[in-house]
């Protein structure tokens, strides 16, 4: 097993990409922390990991909250004395082009996406780097190269590529790899949410001419939490079947 007894905090875990990192990362051994802010969606992700024989906990917590995050770091220290990997997967999205778009679905979306991350980082890099290691994975998207609707998401998810490269960089002496993954078109309820003709349209676009699953996303974060990829930091790897060469 790639992550045995190591804890693993997956923001967001409570459906679509953050669950299914989830549930692979406590296939492979991780003791995994289910944060989400809905309820009833961690109850029925620590479930199912329970059902399996595996530990767990769910904590709801708001990323976006700076103590809250904090006690959720605190809390996991308490449980289980370590906090070793950080998956920053939570993320949402207000779409609305830039002449409609309100203050407060700019700053919903930073607040979440690009401050989620800093606030868990910033609890969890302490422990890290007395522990002289750790893995932090930013969830990043191919939008953030820009798309009409989604300023404040590509914002967003920009910003947390400068936040994957100067953290890798002053991490790093302390052995903590920080990188982001970027996936393109993943089926979850976010891309169902698009008109099929413009789906099918989206997807031609892409080499590979297919959206990907939320496994291709897991399998990808699973290489990244684990030692395979202990000489890897500051990168933004692509999941998304071709779409973005840069
Ligand atoms: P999702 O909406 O299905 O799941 C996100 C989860 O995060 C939800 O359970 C939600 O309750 C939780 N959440 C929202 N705000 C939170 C907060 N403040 N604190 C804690 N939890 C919170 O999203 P998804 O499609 O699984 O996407 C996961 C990540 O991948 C996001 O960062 C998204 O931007 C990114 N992404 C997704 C796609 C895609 O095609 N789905 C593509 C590129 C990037």
């Amino acid at each position: 097993m790639l992550l045995e007894n190591k804890v693993a905090i997956i923001t967001g875990s409570g459906q679509g990409i953050g669950e299914a990192i989830a549930k692979k990362f406590s296939r492979e051994g991780a003791i995994v922390v289910i944060d989400d802010i809905i309820q009833e969606r961690i109850d029925r992700v620590v479930g199912d990991i329970t059902q399996d024989g595996n530990p767990v906990v769910g904590i709801n917590a708001d990323i976006s909250n700076y103590e809250q995050v904090q006690s959720m770091m605190q809390q996991v220290l308490d449980t289980f004395g370590n906090i070793d990997i950080v998956v920053n997967n939570a993320g949402i999205t207000r779409d609305v082009t830039l002449l409609k778009m309100q203050e407060i679905q700019w700053d919903e979306v930073l607040a979440v996406n690009l401050k989620g991350a800093f606030n868990c980082i910033r609890h969890a890099a302490p422990v890290m780097k007395a522990n002289q290691g750790g893995k932090v994975i930013n969830i990043s998207s191919a939008v953030r190269f820009g798309n009409i609707g989604q300023a404040n998401y590509s914002s967003s998810k920009k910003g947390l590529i400068g936040l994957t490269r100067t953290v890798a960089k002053e991490l790093g002496r302390f052995g903590v790899n920080v990188n982001a993954i970027a996936p393109g078109y993943i089926e979850t309820k976010m891309l169902d949410s698009i008109p099929p003709e413009i789906k099918k349209m989206a997807l031609q676009s892409v080499p590979l001419k297919k959206a990907g699953s939320v496994d291709d996303i897991a399998n990808l974060c699973l290489f990244l939490a684990s030692s395979q990829s202990d000489y890897i930091s500051g990168q933004v790897i692509h999941c998304d079947g071709g779409l973005v060469m840069p």
